[in-house]
């Protein structure tokens, strides 16, 4: 319910670019100490990515899973995909893989490094795959039960 209602204030953004999402999960309740505000930022983050390097009629799957000792959120989109020359730089600030079409959709390269320290500062770690032409999984791996700091 908490990742719907972060999806539904994107919305329009998902309409224009005629692209769906969905949130699937094994179950419906899962326990966290967790700062709502700061890490909704950062999926919103991983989720507005997901849209604007995804080409019209695309589908992103918002994944939770329960392992033992962690969360894991997966955003999956069927997008452009990065490669790997460029897949372990994306967390860095202002990198941004391709300059001349990420001009034009008038990013900053800064999203992703906001993504990583919010997640890091949540006792958490960041994860990417990626396939160009394929699409991109970001994965947020949380700790179960942290007790608030
Ligand atoms: P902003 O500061 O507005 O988020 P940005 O989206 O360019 O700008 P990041 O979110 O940090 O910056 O992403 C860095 C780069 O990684 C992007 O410019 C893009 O090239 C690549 N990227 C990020 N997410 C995806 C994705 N889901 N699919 C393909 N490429 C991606
Ligand atoms: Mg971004």
């Amino acid at each position: 319910e908490w990742l719907e209602s972060i999806i539904a204030t994107r919305q329009l953004m998902l309409d224009s670019h005629e692209i769906t999402c969905e949130v699937r999960g094994d179950q419906r309740e899962i326990k966290a100490h967790l700062d709502q505000q700061r890490l909704g930022q950062a999926i919103i983050n991983l989720l507005e990515n997901s849209i604007r390097y995804t080409t019209k009629g695309g589908s992103i799957f918002i994944n939770v899973t329960e392992e033992q000792n962690e969360i894991i959120i997966e955003i999956k989109d069927n997008g452009i995909g990065i490669g790997p020359e460029d897949l372990p730089h994306v967390w860095e600030r202002f990198y941004r893989v391709d300059k001349s079409r990420s001009r034009e959709s008038g990013g900053s390269g800064l999203g992703l490094a906001i993504v990583k320290e919010i997640v890091e500062v949540h006792g958490g770690r960041v994860e990417v795959q990626s396939q160009e032409g394929v699409g991109t999984s970001f994965y947020v791996i949380l700790p179960k039960e942290e007790e608030p700091v």
